[in-house]
């Protein structure tokens, strides 16, 4: 709790991020150099980043279950590409009970390995086909440098894993997932992505084809928010996970995997957040309304609370907090509030008792443009629409954003001018990992994602001027 100032945004992005977090409680450091605790302000967030997607999973045939944390190292050596992608950044375990173990086992940094193992006992015939299952599990990759919520050792997401009978549904699964993600974030976090492949270099390893989701932060940086694998025959192949066919063949399996992680609680603070702090997406914030009770005396008191408790019983169907606190005056409560990014606040003062009125606040619209006086009847309507409002609000807001932060350089030479210090590039690309690769060793900046939507026809790749048939994102990330 603290009414301090954030660091502004354009003064030192990062710091702001930081003090973000701590302000709004909703995470902390460990005393594990990399890890994070998150607290339950942010642990409430996320809670509803899984309902949301959860919906979604079940609503298109996906099932959960749980698989462990250990991985027999052997495991990871099976599929060369992924341990090949994976081992700098493995926590192995080598010791268990005291003894020795006698095969290292891995802390899972992501699951398809020990499922594929499984799924070669499960699936027998295409009858078993397509099997489709998620798990929302904790994962361990030791990076070096850290980030709360962006890059930890320890994190939280959700990992699907399927397995189908042709090439043709595991394609479709991959972009079905692409699509569900897409959607969960513009409809439910209010945040625009734009869809697309992952060049080679880019890829998961040991996926034939990576699609993600990517996102402009307020730093004009881009971060990726959720990814979905085409893993063709590689990891059935290292795993035997193979079924008899109708004709009573045996072939391998077409698998694909698909993730979001809590890296999107990043996301939505630096989509979002503004100088005052976080703002959070009307359908998935913790406390969507928050009730300031006014009053400077007992009398005012005695006539403000009973209305307090009647609106918060008309909007039971929202996620509402009274802040009930005497021993810190109602300035100090809205910037509170504020800080923690509450889409919507009610004020209710011994005047709107007598006027049958609440006075509400937009947490997106500072200052008076943002208020207005509802009535108290039919309150739940009001909150309702102001709370689609915002959501609307938000999302176009940070659309318009993007959108100005995107350029079409001419040449090269305007190219690392504008992913150094504008914004993100959407250029012609030959395909060639060398122009990508430099590229990078000269801006820092790497290939986002080639987008879905291609303007069609051929241009001339930006870095080498030979001819390319495809568009892609050339942006710094986080
Ligand atoms: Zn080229």
């Amino acid at each position: 709790m603290s009414n301090e100032k954030l660091t502004p945004r354009s003064e030192n992005y990062s710091e702001w991020y930081n003090q973000i977090i701590q302000r709004a409680e909703m995470a902390d450091y460990a005393p594990v150099r990399g890890c994070m605790v998150v607290r339950p302000y942010g642990w409430a967030l996320w809670e509803n980043i899984q309902q949301s997607l959860d919906r979604m999973f079940k609503a298109t045939g996906h099932v959960n279950a749980a698989f462990p944390l250990f991985i027999p190292m052997s495991f990871l050596e099976k599929e060369k590409e992924h341990v090949e992608g994976f081992s700098p950044e493995l926590a192995v375990v080598t010791i268990g009970g005291g003894e020795k173990l006698e095969e290292p086992l891995v802390v899972r940094p992501t699951s398809e390995t020990i499922i594929g193992y499984m799924y070669s006992k499960w699936i027998k015939s295409y009858r078993d086909l397509p099997l489709l299952i998620n798990q929302w599990a904790n994962v361990v990759r030791w990076e070096m440098r850290t980030r709360l919520f962006l890059r930890t050792l320890e994190f939280y997401w959700q990992e699907g894993h399927t397995a189908h009978a042709t090439e043709k549904e595991a394609k479709e699964e991959t972009l079905r997932m692409l699509d569900i993600y897409t959607r969960f974030a513009i409809e439910e976090a209010a945040v625009p992505v734009i869809p697309g492949r992952k060049s080679a270099s880019e890829k998961f390893a040991g996926a034939v084809h990576s699609y993600s989701i990517e996102a402009m932060m307020g730093d004009t940086k881009a971060l990726q928010a959720g990814t979905s694998h085409l893993l063709g025959q590689n990891f059935a192949k290292a795993f035997n996970i193979q079924y008899l066919d109708e004709e009573n063949t045996l072939q391998y399996c077409w698998t694909t995997s698909w993730g979001v992680s809590t890296r999107f609680i990043g996301a939505i603070i630096m989509t979002h957040g503004d100088d005052q702090g976080l703002i959070m997406p009307p359908r998935l914030a913790p406390i969507q309304v928050v009730i300031v009770p006014i009053y400077k005396n007992d009398e005012e008191r005695s006539k403000v609370m009973p209305v307090v408790e009647k609106i918060k019983t008309q909007l039971q169907n929202f996620r509402v907090k009274v802040d009930e606190r005497t021993e810190v005056t109602p300035g100090f409560k809205f910037n509170d509030w504020e800080m923690r990014g509450v889409p919507l606040r009610l004020e209710v003062g011994p005047k709107d008792v007598e006027k049958g009125s609440v006075m509400a606040a937009r947490r997106d619209i500072p200052g008076r443009e943002g208020k207005s006086f509802l009535s108290q009847d039919d309150l739940e309507t009001s909150v309702a629409n102001l709370l689609s409002a915002i959501h609307t609000s938000l999302y176009e807001k940070a659309k318009a954003f993007r959108d100005s932060h995107i350029f079409d350089p001419k040449d090269y030479e305007e190219l690392k001018t504008v992913v150094q210090e504008k914004g993100w590039a959407l250029s012609w690309w030959c395909g060639d990992p060398a122009c990508e690769a430099k590229v990078k060793e000269e801006t820092k900046a790497t290939t986002r994602c080639i987008p879905m939507e291609q303007p069609g026809g051929h241009g001339n790749c930006i870095v080498c001027g030979k001819e390319a048939s495809e568009k892609v994102y050339f942006a710094k990330a986080y």
